[in-house]
């Protein structure tokens, strides 16, 4: 959760983590019964296994938070029931990289490269401009939109950041905007140079570690760099994220997205919770992830939709690095809200196994945002669930596009 800063400004309560009345959260308990397989991601659990998967299982919720999981002839009595119905029911999908906070889109961008043309960074400065021109209730209701959206496809919680103003103004409104949503909020000023420092980046760096981190600190958990070729160097990315550091924000890097380069391991030398891409990677590079606590997070949303080579799964996950999975959700390079998706992917074409893939998209996720609260089903943790139509959380693989989350409870609250 977000920790308390001298001066920070008292902010409103997100709705995400809200339930929708008092009662729902205080005075209630339900039992989710009759659930064919239940991943609990508490290896304690079950089969023992990292999903610590439970057949004819139940799940008890008391007010916002799980109480008890196990068998279903054992469950406690409970106030409430909702019958499963035999089908599957994992956590909520930790959604720890999206974009959401924009104006505009690029589908004629899209189209051309689908017909040869390659991706650069500076399509960014297209929704830049879009963004800035945009009302505070235009980005409002995008960004509510597609919160809607990923919660009716499992994902219970989500992060997302600002990058698409690049002023003082506009990416401390971004992080407004998104603060009333998420804690998990992530100040991105370095997603490219303004276009109004072109040249001059140096000039953009410090706006970037000054004026504009002040401003956006109070409302930011994180802060990120594009460590990229085009984007920021690797003295230019640790300039950044020292300069968060300092203000009280914890780092996160893209990193290692579009060619080799310094990203992974200065997320790692400097304890980032996660370094973002990661598909092109040195054996130095993986040997670095494996040695520290900062998480590969990939994101096979952008591969697909720039038709980039995938990252290699298999070779992180051999090698002791832990993966997240999410979606990267933004309007240039992944323009997809759906985990589901990105599993399907990362099993099909990065080789991931199923179990992998859904570990990675939940507990993975919570990993990559340095959370125990979320991610897995079990006593202490948030109540956020959801339902698949399907006896299997392989289903989510194994039926690509089909939209089976049928049910989804966040806080305790069913929302679908
Ligand atoms: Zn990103």
């Amino acid at each position: 959760m977000t920790t308390g800063r001298a001066g920070e400004p008292v902010r409103p309560t997100p709705p995400t983590s809200s339930p929708a009345t008092p009662e729902d959260a205080m005075s209630s308990t339900t039992v989710i019964t009759n659930i064919a397989s239940l991943v609990t991601n508490d290896p304690s659990q079950g089969d023992g296994s990292p999903l610590g998967l439970i057949q004819d299982a139940a799940v008890v919720i008391d007010g916002d938070r799980v109480a008890w999981t196990g068998e279903s002839s054992k469950a406690p009595a409970t106030d409430n029931r909702v019958d499963a119905g035999g089908r599957a029911v994992i956590p909520g999908f930790v959604d720890s990289h999206s974009h959401l906070v924009f104006a505009g889109d690029r589908t004629q961008e899209f189209n051309a490269r689908m017909s040869g043309r390659a991706y650069s960074a500076g399509g960014i400065r297209t929704t830049v401009a879009a963004t800035r021109a945009a009302s505070d209730e235009e980005l409002e209701r995008n960004l509510t939109r597609y919160l809607r959206e990923a919660l009716r496809q499992g994902t219970t919680t989500f992060e997302t950041k600002s990058g698409y103003g690049l002023t003082t103004r506009d990416e401390a409104r971004a992080l407004r905007i998104a603060s009333s949503h998420t804690d998990e909020v992530t100040y991105l000023g370095a997603h490219i140079v303004s276009p109004d420092y072109a040249d001059d980046p140096a000039g953009y760096v410090a706006l970037v570690t000054g004026e504009m981190l002040d401003a956006c600190a109070p409302y930011a958990r994180w802060v990120d760099v594009f460590c990229e070729k085009g984007a920021f160097d690797g003295d230019q990315a640790r300039a950044i994220l020292t300069a968060g550091k300092a203000k009280g924000l914890r780092p996160r890097v893209h990193a290692n997205q579009l060619s080799y380069g310094p990203g992974v391991q200065l997320a790692v030398e400097l304890d980032a919770a996660s370094a973002d891409h990661c598909t092109h990677l040195t054996d130095a590079d993986v040997d670095a992830l494996a040695s520290g606590d900062t998480v590969a997070t990939l994101l096979p949303g952008a591969e697909f939709s720039t038709r980039a080579e995938w990252p290699d799964a298999r070779r992180l996950i051999d090698a002791g690095v832990t993966v997240a999975l999410s979606t990267d959700c933004n309007p240039g390079s992944s323009f997809t809200s759906s985990v589901p998706f990105c599993i399907a992917l990362a099993v099909r074409d990065m080789r991931m196994t199923p179990d992998e893939a859904v570990w990675s998209a939940t507990a993975g996720g919570a990993r990559a945002l340095r959370r125990d609260d979320v991610g897995r089903i079990a006593p202490g943790a948030y109540a956020d669930l959801a339902l698949l139509d399907a006896p299997s959380h392989v289903h989510l693989a194994y039926r690509p596009g089909v939209p089976l989350v049928t049910g989804v409870w966040r806080r305790g609250v069913r929302e679908i």
